[in-house]
């Protein structure tokens, strides 16, 4: 179901300016044969079929459309929606994107998967889906995430997975999927399973893809409950994968207005206080791809600050470039703090604990709601369960 510019940008890698592959030749080849694969997985009806019956018997899909009565009323205005991803087996959106990689994996013929993970989330879906499909699996984790997202760690061990720390930089996401990128390129028998809509082309469409889902189930159900589509679609964005999940099935919907919602953490705009990388990044080539990217004064990649941790990297996804770029989309920013309010307001008043990453979709929803009329509409994806975060989040908002 994508759109004019993502079937182009499945051919050429771009979409307008931003994507493409700027990578050394073995990288390269390496792409190009994942390229093939995952057309020739497209166009192959058996493999859709699977991947669509695994989704529904293992990850438990299609996921709720719940909508928020105590908080709409609360506010006033309009009616608050939320795409429940929070539901899915693991706890987050991520899986989704895994099981249709480790199909693609098992299709090329790999034995070991290797992927990157920041808060945690992506590394316990990889694991989970390579438990699932017998396969090895190394997930690098900045040391310092390590720490932070403690038991993602345990649970992607006791899956049998090895989690190696990095200690480079920031040891934060950026450097675990420089570590990723160069294990991959030079252990030939590996999968990278990546977890975001970034990196080099073919990934930012891959993960569109198998992230798709969300948007298409939401945009029926929204349709088959109130007879119309929802006026706005909120998201939050890391590298943008649920985001573009989301948006994709709205893109042709002129009349949905689509919002991805950035991390502002400490609420200004000095570098190092906050992962808002479209608001406040340049153009310019990370990570193999072209995109947004949050720069110092030398021209490297600044560092990024967030309470959220899958929310800090300085780059962000092609797609989003774009969309911001056309008008598509609009780009907002939302602090730590408005965060936790978020979050606490929907374990208070519709007993779910939302994750800190989502709280800041949310949170922008919270605060249009009230200027919205009663028949006005918004549809936020919870992208995960608040379960992770709960030892980030002080005691003021806990109780
Ligand atoms: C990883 C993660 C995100 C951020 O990643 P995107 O690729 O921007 O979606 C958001 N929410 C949750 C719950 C996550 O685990």
């Amino acid at each position: 179901m994508a759109n004019d510019v993502e079937r182009k940008a499945m051919v050429t890698g771009f979409f307008g300016e931003y994507g493409g592959q700027f990578i050394p030749e073995p990288l390269k080849a390496r792409l190009d044969e994942l390229d093939e694969a995952f057309r020739d997985a497209m166009a192959d009806t058996a493999f859709q079929e699977e991947y669509l019956t695994l989704l529904r018997d293992y990850v438990g899909r299609p996921s709720a459309l719940t909508e928020c009565r105590n908080v709409s009323e609360d506010l006033g205005g309009g009616r608050l929606f939320l795409k429940r991803e929070d539901l899915n087996h693991g706890g987050a959106h991520k899986i989704n994107n895994c099981i249709g990689q480790i199909l693609l994996a098992r299709r090329m013929g790999a034995k070991r998967i290797i992927a990157e993970t920041g808060a945690g989330m992506h590394g316990t879906a990889s694991a989970m889906a390579a438990a699932l499909f017998g396969m090895e699996c190394t997930v690098y984790m900045g040391a310092l995430d390590m720490e932070r997202q403690r038991p993602n760690v345990e649970r992607m061990r006791a899956m049998g997975t090895r989690v190696v720390a990095v200690t480079e930089g920031q040891q934060t996401l950026r450097e675990a999927v420089d570590r990723a990128l160069s294990v991959y390129v030079e252990e030939p028998d590996t999968f990278y399973l990546l977890g975001s809509a970034v990196g080099p082309h073919p990934y930012p469409s891959i993960v569109r893809e198998f992230q798709s889902v969300i948007g298409r189930e939401a945009r029926e159900q929204f349709l088959k409950r109130e007879g119309r589509l929802p006026d706005y679609a909120v998201a939050c964005v890391g590298g943008g994968s649920n985001a573009i999940g989301l948006f994709s099935a709205f893109l042709d919907d002129a009349e949905v207005r689509l919002v991805g919602v950035e991390p502002a953490g400490r609420g200004t705009d000095r570098l190092g206080d906050h992962a808002a990388t479209l608001a406040f990044g340049t153009p310019k080539v990370f990570q193999g791809f072209r995109s947004y990217v949050l720069t110092d004064a030398a021209g490297e990649a600044a560092p990024v600050y967030s309470i959220s941790a899958g929310l800090d990297y300085p780059g962000v996804g092609p797609e989003h470039a774009w969309l911001k770029d056309v008008g598509r989309a609009r780009y907002e920013r939302v602090t730590d703090e408005e965060a936790l309010a978020a979050f606490r307001t929907l374990c208070r008043r519709e007993g779910i604990l939302p994750a800190l990453e989502s709280s800041h979709a949310l949170a922008w929803a919270l605060r249009l709601l009230p200027s919205l009329d009663k028949g006005e509409t918004i549809l936020v994806n919870l992208s995960g369960r608040g379960d992770k975060d709960f030892h980030s989040i002080p005691e003021a908002y806990r109780s």
